[in-house]
């Protein structure tokens, strides 16, 4: 972690199930599960299965925009289904300065309980 090596991930031991996740979504393109350290009362992240040069968001290009939407789709839907109604955060952390530490693009979805702005 720290820095984008392109290396395998934790995600892909996820993804092919050899390690066990709290999955809570799952389609073709997508996974859903819970984070392993929750920063709130529900804390989950949204993948793709396929990472196909996502290693972070500042990593998209034009082929990766439908992707970028059905994630994005994902996480509302997913927010909804774990009673979310009262709001959430969106996150994604890009890079060193945006303390990424898993190199295979994730959405961090945290709620139930209220957030603060602006972020450490
Ligand atoms: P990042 O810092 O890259 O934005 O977020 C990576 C997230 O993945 C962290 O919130 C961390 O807790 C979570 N995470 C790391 N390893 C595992 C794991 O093995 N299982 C699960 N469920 N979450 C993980």
């Amino acid at each position: 972690s720290g820095a984008d090596s392109g290396a395998p991930t934790i995600f892909d031991k996820i993804i092919s199930k050899e390690i066990p996740a709290q999955v809570i979504y799952e389609d073709d393109q997508a996974l859903a599960f819970r984070d392993i350290s929750p920063q709130g009362p529900v804390h989950f992240l949204v993948i793709p299965k396929v990472r196909n040069g996502l290693t972070g968001l500042s990593k998209a290009t034009e082929e990766h925009k439908p992707l970028l939407g059905h994630l994005l789709y994902v996480a509302a839907q997913v927010a909804k289904q774990e009673g979310l109604a009262k709001g959430y955060r969106v996150t994604i952390n890009d890079g060193p300065d945006g303390s990424q530490s898993v190199y295979h693009l994730h959405l961090h979805i945290i709620g139930g309980r209220q957030m603060t702005w602006p972020p450490g």
